[in-house]
């Protein structure tokens, strides 16, 4: 039986080195990082190390760095807190229509109880945010833009750093971007963002980790009260074990990037050729400059969930839509946006690479996907 795991956009297997240093030092060291006594002091050096050194690797303050449960968490906080932290200045966001739903409920949330307008902005047909349609949303009581850096389901990139630097330089409203799908893939502009998250997850460190760069200035009203942990913005014991292993993890994605960008990139185009190359019935939704990390697919006329359930029998493990949407009945916003069709946005599918990632276990993929195919003929 294969064991093929092409669905490293929704998560990341722990990179050994991680596992190993988890291990490590979950056996010496256990106290509560708030704790005054010498071992608690301990517990708080290291997770005083993880926080200063992922603000080294991102060029940001210390005390810019929130450590959270993840992106969904991050996203929560950012949305509702800054909301609630401006709202005397305006009532206003502007968001778009292919954010990641805990994103697109929490604006949602703010529409339904505390009277604030939303406004998404459509994406082009490269799955991308016009300059334009943020310049005509843009208002004087519009106190948060936010925008994702790269699409979750297409792979999409949107320029971060153009978009930030216009919202800040005409407007008083704050910008955050959502890096999930970016942090140690991508080469992202963070100047003139206010505020941007990542979750360890998918970077090879542990679910239920992750970070928010908050600049200094920025208020938010925290979700979680009760404590001063994370600058009073998250209440609670630390997870100071998780959040050592992201920082770590952030490094070594980093310090690899180069190596692992270029061996991704190279598996991306060897598969779109594959795929070509065997399938006259293949529709390729992602762009042509997306994200090498993610690349979206779709038959005329074969249901993508038939497919993956199938795939996964035989050992592969792949996305229809991504994994947070994949209960949901409708169609994939992001894939209807560049195609228009239906069908292909109901019925799309989603691999998703890493430097693991092997050419062998590419041709196994479209060998497979070939006979799911003919079988599914009839
Ligand atoms: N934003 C994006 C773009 C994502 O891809 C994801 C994960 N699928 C999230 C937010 C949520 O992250 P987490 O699973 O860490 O809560």
């Amino acid at each position: 039986m294969n064991n093929i795991y092409l669905d490293y956009a929704a998560t990341t297997p722990v990179r050994k080195e991680i596992l190993e240093a988890y291990k490590k030092l979950l056996d010496i060291s256990y106290a509560n990082s708030d704790s005054i006594h010498a071992l608690g002091s301990e517990a708080g050096k290291y997770l005083t190390a993880a926080r200063k050194q992922i603000a080294n690797l991102l060029n940001v303050k210390e005390k810019e760095i929130v450590f959270t449960s993840g992106s969904t968490e991050a996203n929560n906080l950012v949305i509702k807190g800054v909301a609630m932290a401006y709202k005397g200045r305006g009532k206003h966001i502007i968001t778009t229509s292919i954010e990641h739903p805990s994103l697109l409920d929490s604006c949602k949330w703010l529409e339904e109880n505390l009277d604030f307008e939303v406004t998404y902005l459509p994406v082009n047909k490269e799955g991308k945010i016009e300059l334009d349609d943020l310049k005509k949303a843009i208002r004087e009581d519009t106190i948060l833009v936010s925008i994702m850096a790269v699409n979750n389901e297409l792979g999409s990139i949107n320029d971060i750093y153009k978009l930030s630097k216009y919202v800040k330089e005409n407007s008083i409203a704050m910008f955050h971007t959502d890096a999930t799908q970016a942090m140690g893939k991508e080469n992202i502009d963070y100047s003139y963002v206010d505020l941007y998250n990542f979750s360890g997850h998918k970077i090879y460190s542990l679910k239920g980790s992750g970070v928010l760069v908050k600049k200094e200035k920025v208020r938010i009203v925290p979700l979680i009260s009760g404590g001063q942990q994370e600058f009073n913005l998250r209440g609670g014991t630390s997870n100071y074990h998780n959040h050592v292993m992201c920082s770590k993890a952030l490094r070594i994605g980093l310090e690899n990037h180069q190596k692992e960008y270029r061996h991704v990139k190279e598996i991306n185009k060897y598969l779109i050729t594959k795929l070509n190359e065997t399938f006259d019935d293949l529709i390729i939704n992602s762009p042509m400059d997306a994200s090498p990390y993610i690349l979206n697919f779709a038959f005329k006329n074969k249901r993508g969930e038939v497919i993956v359930n199938a795939l996964s029998n035989a050992g592969i493990y792949i996305s229809s839509k991504s994994a947070c949407s994949s209960y949901s009945k409708d169609y994939s916003k992001s894939v209807y946006a560049v195609t228009r069709d239906e069908f292909t946005s109901k019925n799309s599918l989603r691999v998703s690479f890493s430097y693991l990632t092997s050419k062998e276990e590419i041709d196994i993929f479209v060998k497979e996907l070939k006979r799911i195919h003919d079988e599914l003929k009839g």
